[in-house]
């Protein structure tokens, strides 16, 4: 059952082969069995879930039903649910329990899926291994001695292991794409403000974005239609109408042009990552869309920007976090300021406490105008490199990460080199871009991602093209094997 997509799981449900209920205690079984060993989920909801599969088997019963009516899924947990507790993987939340839940949990409620429970995630989505959770890391399913990629790698690890078929995820940098790439399945993020943030954690809130992680470019883009528009609780959320996606991503690659920027395929990338993606690109000009050489001269800064203008959102955003409202607090402080300094250095973990000072420091009277306003500016220059290209191309591809997922430990001693994992990612993410990551092979057992990016509000052109691609590539297919699997 677990090898189904979402789509025939929700097909098979419509004719009665099987109820919700019993899909659900598979998947719940399945995770009683591996988690142990993966640590993809933080906490498992069986009660809620089960009840949530009775009443979804009623509804489809009635004929009521929405596509992803009993269908289990897994909430990245940085979404609040309320009555669930919301950890963002931190210590400072480690036993909050959400008042409310966010418009994303809701509205995935309102449709009749079943949340299985929340994943793990780097400590407030801050990392690109999911090695920065104080539940400890997540291990990648293809090779239990690596990572599975961050933010996101708990709901990466539990979609490409099968313990569920679909799962939130969200993507500040490259949180949902990253860890797609590493563990083989498939990961969308789309335009900036197309999902509320209502309810979800806030990092870096110029940048947030929630987005899904799945086993397909069909069932991802179900699930993102479900999550999409406006909110009032939201107001940077777009107003722009939301567009049908998963019944139509049929379509022809003739036509397409796709940019193909140099400075993807500069030093740094593997050549067995090279080699997965430029084979995907020929796919896509075997079925007959034309490849074009596009340029993005600013995007080699796009690192150093978003390393001053993330933490610097996430200095401000953290301060709520001070012992008093909410959140770990020390024992008999002495006074208010010890209270602050306690509660806080015991509560946050060393890469969110680094993230914090640096992001102080850049908005420092001293150097704002050095740091923050200058990473400000390159982040239009970037936008302005994308907005070019776009008046040349329909989506640009390139790799998502430049390495397979690399091994437990590998990177965690040097935050530089674990930042310049994130170098294809966190250029689409200042430009607010929609983009995902689709499998595109496999280069020494491990999976190679194909990084899709769109114009401003063209997530259907993102995934119509995944979906062409997944229609003659079984890529997408390939299941972990071995202990993990
Ligand atoms: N790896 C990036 C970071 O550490 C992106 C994280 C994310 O997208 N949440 O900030």
């Amino acid at each position: 059952m677990h090898r189904l997509s979402v789509l025939e799981l929700s097909r098979g449900l419509a004719a009665g082969d099987f109820s919700s209920v019993e899909i659900t205690r598979h998947f719940l079984d399945r995770i009683g069995s591996s988690n142990d060993l993966l640590n993809a989920f933080i906490t498992v909801t069986e009660e809620r879930a089960l009840e949530q599969a009775a009443a979804a088997d009623q509804r489809i019963k009635q004929g009521t039903a929405h596509a992803l009516t009993g269908i289990p899924i897994a909430h990245k947990d940085i979404l609040c649910v309320d009555g669930v507790r919301t950890t963002c993987a931190s210590k400072m939340l480690e036993s909050f329990v959400a008042p409310y839940s966010a418009t994303v949990v809701e509205k995935l409620d309102q449709v009749g899926a079943v949340m299985l429970g929340k994943t793990n995630m780097d400590e407030f989505a801050m990392g690109s291994s999911n090695e920065n959770s104080c539940f400890g890391p997540v291990r990648n399913p293809w090779d239990v001695s690596r990572v599975p990629g961050g933010s996101s790698g708990g709901s990466a690890a539990a979609v490409a292991a099968r313990l569920v078929p679909i799962s939130t995820g969200t993507d500040t940098g490259g949180s949902v794409r990253q860890p797609a790439a590493l563990t083989g399945t498939t990961g969308i993020k789309p335009t900036y403000g197309r999902i509320s943030r209502y309810g979800m954690i806030a990092f870096a809130s110029s940048l947030d974005q929630a987005g899904v992680i799945g086993q397909s470019a069909a069932d991802a883009a179900l699930m993102l239609e479900t999550m999409c528009g406006f909110d009032t609780k939201d107001s940077t959320s777009s107003q722009q109408p939301v567009e049908a996606l998963h019944n139509e991503l049929e379509g022809d690659l003739k036509g397409l042009r796709i940019g193909v920027p140099d400075v993807f395929f500069a030093e740094g990338l593997s050549d067995g990552v090279k080699a997965q993606v430029e084979a995907a690109l020929n796919v896509f000009e075997s079925q007959g869309a034309t490849l074009l050489q596009v340029s993005l001269p600013h995007l080699h800064l796009s690192v150093p920007a978003y390393y001053v203008v993330a933490p610097a959102e996430c200095s401000s955003n953290l301060s709520r976090f001070d012992g008093v409202r909410f959140g770990h607090r020390c024992d008999n402080p002495k006074d208010l300021d010890d209270l602050y300094r306690r509660s806080r250095s015991e509560g946050f973990g060393p890469e969110v406490l680094r993230r914090i000072l640096t992001g102080t420091f850049v908005l420092s009277a001293g150097y704002y105008d050095a740091y923050y306003k200058k990473a400000q500016r390159v982040r239009r220059l970037i936008n302005a490199d994308f907005q070019q290209a776009f008046e040349q191309v329909d989506l640009i591809m390139g790799p998502t990460s430049p390495t397979t997922a690399f091994p437990l430990g590998e990177k965690t001693d040097d935050p530089v080199s674990m930042y310049l994992n994130d170098i294809y990612t966190v250029g689409v993410s200042l430009a607010g871009l929609p983009a995902a990551s689709i499998p595109c092979g496999l280069s020494e057992g491990l999976p190679v991602g194909l990084h899709i990016i769109g114009d401003h509000f063209c997530e259907r052109k993102v995934l119509s093209a995944g979906h062409q691609f997944q229609q003659v590539t079984d890529f997408h297919t390939l299941r972990p094997e071995g202990e993990g699997a």
